[in-house]
């Protein structure tokens, strides 16, 4: 095996250009040319991890295997590239100077003067070093968070001039800028990307290529015009067009020849043409669905367009299997009402309640799942929105009065959501959840054994309490059926109901093992129920007061 290259990805111009899925897409496109990838992120925020940012400041929090609360642009890499990630994918300025305090109190650097450079930068440098240590990949992309001339960015782009300095043909830098249209003068200008080049080049660093995001096609004469200007070659002056989905941007690249521009300034060998046929019969199906079926998505962060993004995603993978385009309508919450529920949930061919933390929008949750137990229509209950339903059930079918979770009403009459009791002990927030895969065994001859198709599965959990053992027998009894355990610690993880065609509630968080080439099944089984009861479709019964 060949020693790592390493990609770093940096931004300038502006956010929200894209880094995330450029860096995925080159690793889907090098994975496809038979080299082993991974992705990391470098965050310039101070917070340790992202887990204790609410998804106002941060978008979705993505949980890895490994219980690290990340970024959600690891999400995408591992749609992108099948490949799970880590605790080592993801690194903050602060959990940087965290190590780099804990060192110096503990005197490892023995009386020096701790500085940014090298202290800082040493701790950068190996945390990126530290994921091509076991000579596992052949590729390792480093994206840096922010825009090149952020203050809190120049720890970072110190870290990246010394590394080429150090490694020369070994490391490359892409750079991705904005090449913006301005339609009073119909043109497409350079001038930002030469700016945000030239702030690259003062902080020492000279990028191998250039990746630009436009909304019009980029001219051969424009090209050579940024190529002129910013020390690349013309081949190297990457077009990065908008595109209708984010899963179409990797055949984008490859039209660019991205990946080639890559291999040749690494001196790697050109093995392969890239194999992207699964990923093309993926678009394929993708962009030809047989038909259509809308499905609700209940939570209280509906308007943000990234609160949700794993299971969005989940959503598209799988109606791409089913050949199916999942309309998904968000519902806020807190909008919901036993007076217009019926009107909320008309239309709805499945009904989907959100991860969540707090008590506002619970009552609306809870009003909704009422509403799709009674009338049968397909549920699937995501952590809290699993809670939601056990709490439901125990109110309106098990007459317990005033049912609730412990984490809204603490006083409630009928915990039958109570604190995990390795969480009692526990006061800090960050990073203090059950976090990351734990197994779970599920029972045959349930709607979940026909989803997974085996007994023992593992999936991914972000959660403080759990169903409340205490009431198990009353639940069974009733029809709400305990379907899935951890065998271990004997959390119930799964409850479906036996009178629905598919109810399901799970603690755990499948949509975070959601990718291209595997769609959870469980998103694909709930679509697939979605679309049944979309041609089955019989007006729906009133809901019980
Ligand atoms: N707030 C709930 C808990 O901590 C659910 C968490 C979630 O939905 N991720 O158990």
């Amino acid at each position: 095996m060949s020693k790592t290259r390493f990609i770093f990805v940096t931004g300038g111009v502006s956010s929200s250009l894209g880094k995330g899925i450029i860096s995925a897409s080159t690793a889907r496109l090098l994975q496809a040319r038979g080299y082993s990838v991974t992705i990391q992120k470098l965050d310039p925020y101070i917070n340790i991890d992202p887990g204790t940012l609410n998804p106002y400041e941060h978008g979705e929090c993505y949980v890895t295997e490994d219980g690290a609360e990340t970024d959600l642009d690891l999400g995408h890499y591992e749609r992108f590239s099948n490949t799970p990630t880590s605790q080592a994918n993801n690194i903050t300025t602060g959990r940087i100077y965290q190590s780099v305090i804990e060192k110096e109190r503990r005197g490892d650097y023995l009386g020096e003067t701790v500085q940014v450079i090298p202290h800082i930068t040493d701790e950068i440098k190996y945390r990126i070093k530290l994921l091509a240590k076991k000579g596992e990949y052949d590729f390792l992309i480093t994206e840096i968070g922010g825009t090149v001339g952020d203050i809190e960015s120049l720890p970072y782009i110190e870290a990246v001039r010394q590394m080429r300095w150090e490694m020369g043909k070994d490391c490359l830098v892409i750079h991705l800028t904005l090449v913006p249209y301005l339609s009073a003068a119909g043109e497409l200008k350079t001038k930002p990307t030469q700016h945000s080049v030239k702030t690259l080049l003062e902080q020492g660093v000279q990028p191998d290529i250039i990746v630009c995001r436009t909304e019009k096609h980029l001219t051969q004469n424009l090209k050579n015009k940024i190529a002129l200007f910013c020390n690349v070659e013309s081949s190297s002056v990457i077009e990065s067009i908008d595109a209708n989905s984010i899963y179409e941007v990797p055949l984008l690249m490859r039209e660019e020849m991205l990946d080639v521009e890559i291999l040749r300034k690494t001196r790697m060998k050109f093995r392969h043409e890239p194999d992207m046929s699964s990923w093309e019969d993926f678009l394929f199906r993708l962009r030809n669905p047989r038909r259509e079926v809308a499905i609700g998505l209940v939570g209280k962060y509906v308007e943000l367009k990234d609160a949700y993004k794993s299971i969005t995603e989940a959503f598209i993978h799988a109606g791409a299997h089913n050949e199916c385009k999942v309309n998904l309508k968000m519902i806020h919450s807190e909008h919901i009402n036993p007076d217009n529920v019926r009107k909320m949930m008309s239309g709805l061919s499945g009904v989907l309640v959100a991860p969540g933390f707090g008590e506002r929008g619970i009552e609306g949750k809870i009003t909704a799942i009422q509403y799709v137990r009674e009338n049968k229509i397909p549920f699937l209950g995501i952590c809290l929105g699993m809670q939601c339903a056990v709490i439901e059930f125990g109110r309106h079918v098990l007459g317990f009065e005033k049912a609730h979770s412990t984490e809204f009403d603490p006083r409630t009459p009928y915990p039958v959501i109570d604190m995990m009791e390795e969480q009692k002990k526990i006061s800090g927030l960050g990073g203090t959840m059950r976090l990351g895969a734990y197994p779970c065994r599920l029972t045959k001859g349930t709607t979940i054994y026909n989803v997974y198709k085996k007994e023992d599965i593992s999936e991914r959990h972000r959660h403080r309490y759990e169903f409340n053992n205490k009431y198990l027998a009353d639940y069974k009894k009733a029809g709400m059926i305990p379907v899935g355990y951890n065998t271990k610690d004997n959390l119930v993880e799964i409850i479906e109901l036996k009178d629905h065609p598919w109810f399901v509630g799970v603690q755990f968080h499948p949509e975070f093992k959601s990718t291209v080439m595997n769609p959870h099944p469980l998103f694909v089984s709930f679509v697939k129920a979605a679309t049944r009861n979309n041609q089955t479709a019989k007006k729906p019964a009133k809901v019980k007061k």
